[in-house]
């Protein structure tokens, strides 16, 4: 076994290597960018090498500063996490010949894998079932469409390089094939540099099943069972579990056997997902095999016992894997969710910021949460936006569900927006519970997922209200504390008033809204008033945590203040709030202004000023955390002035465009 290993990632990954490393008694080295001096990964890490500046491409995805810094500190092995070079077969070239074990796969596996259209062929020649299609090498438009038109429609346009979802493209109708093949080519070539397309069979129903598959050097090869990964938003996964719900034993051992065949076909070696599109008739097709750990390979490690790190290092190692096919069982089951800063109600579209208060769920044997990031630190434009995944267990599926739900609830981030909201009414949609999963899950519960922010849950704003009443009770028993005359009513913060019930106004902003609320102090409560009703409030604040009772119903939550204004975690849910008369809102008209959603690079600007464009045109292209995120006409209209050019950095809320409507 090695005595030093370097991991060439950061985040939870990192720290997820690292925990395992250090179980076993092995060194572990970190690397880090200048944006991850005091990362978490960096303080697990027994020692760490800086890398370079920010960028990943600066950075983490530089192979050569990489094998420098293994070289320098005597490391024997890389493990790669996911992302940046874990698919990268130069480096994993390089690394050898540097005399470095790489804990992956061979060169030659993730090169087979590397187009979806070679790893297709090569599937097809070893008998693994595909999704009918065409995957050949002739690029014609026309040869295309025919291969479309010959399966009939929808058809799905993939990019062979493709990953995360670009360069994809479902068309429904032949006459929309020419637009949608050029749309999907210049994303693809914008994302990979290779525009290449293939063509398959769109499934209407079905789910993302993979297989979690071991090789080692002796030809011994096994399954770990499957993942359902069906819940995706924009073709990316968002809830996992396994195993799958309703698999029958004879679809999981084809399931299984046929993804070691696959693994077999390619001389694999190490930790692999071969994932499959499963029909609703049982059917299975080869989709693309990752060549990697996965995201979201905690979940096999919970209802297999095993852990999949120690597998890797052991098999890069030289030795046998740990277990055979007949010695594995599935156990219970898990779900992993993955905590993003984003905003699901816009689009997904992946947030920064500080996270100011950061409390994760107690870890215990039915829950693991595995993160990166610490309370104070910033989510930053550089990296993925991903904050922990949580993992639960327990003995069925439906017990698991539960703890997940409690788990939510009971995660809670200040200071940035996160999708935690999301995932908790995604969770508790019935039909989630009922197991009625497919890729479509969330588009086709919307309504219940993304629910009206139009109304405040009444107990929430009166809890929020009171937890500003005794703010404003505790900084005024402050300042007559140390007065002269402590007693005097004039320190009073109950509004108090000569021959009249004490009553105070208060101005609550609750994202964009603002709620009007009136509290009147009446012997040792409060009667709150607001459009949401009334409510009687009385309590006691400790620290963060708040003693209410709200009509006599009691109850302790926890709630917080930052610089983004104050933060209430209940039972219920999370409110995020600030007290008007303090917050410095800024409304300032900006109509006619488009305006940089976060901070990210120009990567496109598709107009000239002067230029006329109709509503929805797509003026300016950028690019922030990985994603590209379209700047489009609000209506038809004249571009009046572009602030920036390609290549321009740009601030979250910068102004891009001047834009006049027609009309105007
Ligand atoms: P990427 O590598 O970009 O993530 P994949 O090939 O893994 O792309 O596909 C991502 C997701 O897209 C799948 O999990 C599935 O939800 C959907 N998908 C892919 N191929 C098909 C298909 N032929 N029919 C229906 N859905 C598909």
């Amino acid at each position: 076994m090695f005595e030093k290993i370097l991991i060439a990632n950061r985040g939870e990954i990192a720290c997820r290597v690292i925990r395992t490393a250090r179980r076993l008694g092995i060194h572990s080295v970190a690397v880090y960018s200048e944006a991850d001096r005091h990362a978490l990964h960096v303080t697990m890490a027994d020692e760490a090498v800086p890398i370079g500046p920010a960028p990943a491409r600066d950075s983490y995805l530089c192979a050569d500063k990489i094998i420098a810094a293994a070289q320098r500190t005597g490391a024997q092995a890389i493990h790669p996490g996911y992302g940046f070079l874990s698919e990268n077969a130069a480096f994993a070239t390089a690394c050898a010949e540097a005399g470095i074990t790489f804990i992956g796969p061979p060169p030659q596996a993730i090169a087979a894998m590397g187009s979806k259209s070679a790893a297709k062929r090569l599937m097809e020649a070893a008998g693994v079932p595909l999704v009918p299609g065409y995957h050949g090498e002739d690029q014609d438009e026309a040869r295309l469409k025919q291969a479309a038109d010959a399966m009939g429609y929808p058809v799905l346009l993939k990019a062979t390089a493709g990953g995360g979802g670009k360069g994809m493209r479902v068309v429904t109708d032949a006459a929309e094939f020419g637009e949608a093949l050029a749309a999907a080519r210049r994303e693809a070539q914008s994302s990979f540099g290779n525009d290449a397309m293939l063509v398959e069979k769109y499934l209407t129903r079905p789910r993302h099943v993979e297989i979690q598959v071991f090789c080692d050097g002796h030809d011994n090869a096994v399954y770990l069972f499957e993942r359902d990964c069906s819940l995706q938003r924009r073709h990316q996964k968002v809830i996992e579990e396994a195993p799958a719900p309703g698999l029958s034993p004879v679809v999981r051992a084809q399931m299984g056997e046929a993804a070691v065949t696959a693994a077999r076909a390619i001389g694999y070696r190490g930790a692999g997902t071969v994932e499959f599109l499963l029909d609703t008739d049982d059917s299975f097709y080869f989709m693309e095999m990752n060549t990697r750990l996965q995201v979201e390979h905690p979940v096999t490690e919970m209802i297999t016992g095993q852990d999949l790190v120690e597998w890797q290092l052991r098999v890069a190692a030289g030795e046998p894997l740990p277990l055979a096919q007949d010695q594995l069982e599935i156990h219970g089951h898990a779900f992993e969710a993955r905590i993003y800063a984003e905003d699901a109600d816009q689009d997904f579209l992946p947030a920064t910021g500080t996270l100011a208060f950061l409390q994760p769920p107690e870890e215990s044997a039915h829950v693991r949460v595995d993160t990166g990031v610490l309370q104070g630190d910033s989510i930053s434009v550089h990296y993925d936006p991903m904050i922990a995944k949580l993992i639960v267990w327990d003995e069925d599926r439906d017990r698991a569900l539960t703890r997940l739900a409690r788990a939510l609830r009971d995660y809670r981030i200040a200071g940035t927006t996160t999708n935690v909201e999301f995932l908790y009414n995604l969770i508790s949609v019935p039909a989630f519970r009922a197991a009625d999963l497919d890729t479509g899950f969330i588009e086709r519960h919307r309504e219940q997922i993304f629910r009206s922010r139009d109304s405040e849950d009444p107990a929430l704003v009166a809890l929020a209200v009171l937890y500003l009443l005794l703010r404003r009770e505790l900084a005024a028993g402050d300042i007559a504390a140390t007065s002269l005359d402590p007693w005097s009513p004039w320190h009073s913060a109950r509004g108090w008033r000569c021959n009249e019930p004490g009553r105070q106004e208060l101005r609550l902003m609750i994202g964009a809204r603002e709620l009007c609320v009136a509290a009147t102090a009446a012997g040792d409560h409060y009667l709150i008033e607001s459009e949401l009703g009334q409510t009687q409030a009385s309590g006691g604040l400790d620290g963060e945590c708040l003693h209410a009772s709200l009509d006599g119903h009691r109850q302790a939550v926890t709630v917080t203040s930052h610089d983004g204004g104050h933060s209430l975690f209940t039972r219920d849910g999370a409110l995020h709030f600030q007290d008007a008369a303090a917050a410095a809102v800024d409304e300032e008209e900006t109509e006619g202004a488009l305006t940089a959603p976060m901070n990210g690079t120009v990567i496109a600007v598709r107009v000239a000023p002067g230029a006329t464009a109709a509503k929805g045109d797509v003026l300016l292209v950028l690019e922030a955390m990985k994603m590209e995120h379209s700047i489009r006409a609000p209506a038809d209209g004249v571009v009046a002035e572009l602030f920036y050019a390609e290549g321009d950095l740009v601030d979250g809320g910068a102004e891009l465009v001047r834009f006049e409507p027609a009309g105007d």
